[in-house]
């Protein structure tokens, strides 16, 4: 679908998120051009002209943000962990759960055993699910396969999800999630693996474009990390770390001395480990869904992050074990309730800092020369999105200049 020439999206109210002293960037009984794909100008009614021969559209004074940026997931999964969930609620411990033979490695053998159309399947409906509530950018980790052929066919229905749109789909190669069983007792023998087979491949066939590591004990351990970065630098790409979510460790001085587009987690991280990050110019990633679902305790230091002027990125880490949410608008709610977010913050976390955490300067305001992917909510300020729970209030969304959701259509 190619983007009409031009239009003018009128009577609206606009959170351009542009980071500035108006909060929320809000630009009341405003007006939005967009012609060919990209945003030509937005403003006040009396400052905007609309261009002749433009498609005028109303919007009764509905609220526009940019389109939504969801730069943490591992949305392709072979199926869910409802059961553990149940056994949690019933008391038992991760412990009990891993030497029952659940946790990730469920995960690992269903992603393995499902076919690469049945992948497709169920991972579209869980990205249509995150566009229809506001999302037009979504980053999709590996993770689940931790072999070759698996690893590469979780990126292959990545890649397949983006070519059939409307998402736009950023890849993440996380091959060092978990140790792979079959490396079980040779875990430099799996990184092995990674760094001279998986990765290589995955350049080879173009299904990259960014490399993750699970840095924590129970995973990958700073040398390894740092072997996977460099290995992925080699190759011209952008890191990425799961870090500091069971302690601080030492991944995050890894992960900044790799200049790292995003540290994700970190509710251990320490203010000197924030610090570095603040130094590195690398994005914090906070992923609430996981707290909430977990109940966990320990909260990631937002007021150190704040001080040293951290971005702050929300994501939905959307997964079968720790984070089964596939709605950015509840993600804020979350991250406002839980982590502390301030509404605006929440929202500057789904859209300018979400395009950050994923080194993409075209997306996450509504500014001249910006990618023209917004979305419109029924509502009238921008905290309501963050406010209400479970509302569906995203009512129509547009990628790239093209109109992909109209709830009234
Ligand atoms: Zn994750």
């Amino acid at each position: 679908v190619t983007a009409p020439e031009r239009i003018a999206l009128v009577d609206a109210t606009v959170a351009t998120m542009v980071d500035g002293p108006v909060p929320y960037g809000l630009i009341p009984d405003a007006i939005v051009v967009m012609a060919a794909g990209v945003i030509k100008a937005v403003g006040r009614r009396e400052d905007v002209a609309v261009p002749a021969g433009a498609e005028v559209r109303s919007l009764r004074g509905r609220l526009v943000t940019p389109g939504f940026v969801d730069c943490h997931t591992h949305l392709v999964f072979g199926r869910h962990r409802a059961g553990e969930f149940a056994a949690r609620l019933e008391g038992a411990s991760y412990a009990d759960i891993a030497a029952a033979g659940g946790g990730i490695r469920t995960t690992v053998e269903a992603t393995r055993a499902a076919g690469e159309q049945q992948l497709y399947e169920v991972s579209r409906r869980r990205l249509l699910r995150l566009h229809h509530t506001g999302a037009t950018t979504v980053e999709i980790k590996s993770g689940y396969g931790l072999d070759l052929d698996t690893e590469l066919r979780m990126l292959q229905v990545a890649r397949r999800l983006a070519a059939d749109g409307p998402v736009t789909v950023r890849t993440t190669l996380l091959a060092a999630h978990v140790v792979s069983p079959e490396y079980e007792h040779d875990p430099d023998g799996y990184v092995q693996l990674i760094i001279e087979t998986i990765l290589p491949e995955a350049v080879r066939q173009g299904l990259v474009d960014a490399v993750d590591v699970f840095c924590e004990h129970l995973a990958f351990s700073p040398e390894q990390t740092d072997h996977v970065f460099a290995a992925a630098r080699r190759h011209g790409l952008p890191v990425k770390i799961h870090a500091a979510q069971l302690a601080p460790g030492a991944g995050l001085a890894v992960a900044t001395t790799h200049r790292a587009l995003s540290a994700d987690h970190l509710e251990h991280a320490t203010e000197s480990q924030v610090e570095a990050m603040a130094a590195a110019g690398t994005v914090a990633v906070l992923l609430p869904g996981a707290t909430h679902m977990l109940q966990e305790a320990k909260r990631p230091p937002v007021a150190a992050l704040r001080r040293h002027g951290v971005p702050m990125a929300l994501a939905s880490d959307l997964n079968p074990g720790t984070s089964p949410v596939a709605d950015l608008a509840l993600v804020c709610n979350l991250g406002a309730i839980l982590l502390g977010l301030t509404p605006e913050e929440a929202l500057a976390g789904v859209t300018r800092n979400g395009a950050t955490a994923l080194g993409l300067g075209d997306r996450g305001t509504i500014a001249p020369g910006m990618r023209a992917d917004l979305a419109v909510w029924d509502v009238s300020h921008p905290a309501e999105i963050v406010y209400w729970v479970g509302m569906d209030l995203c009512s129509a969304v547009w990628v790239g200049g093209v109109l992909s959701f109209d709830r009234e259509s």
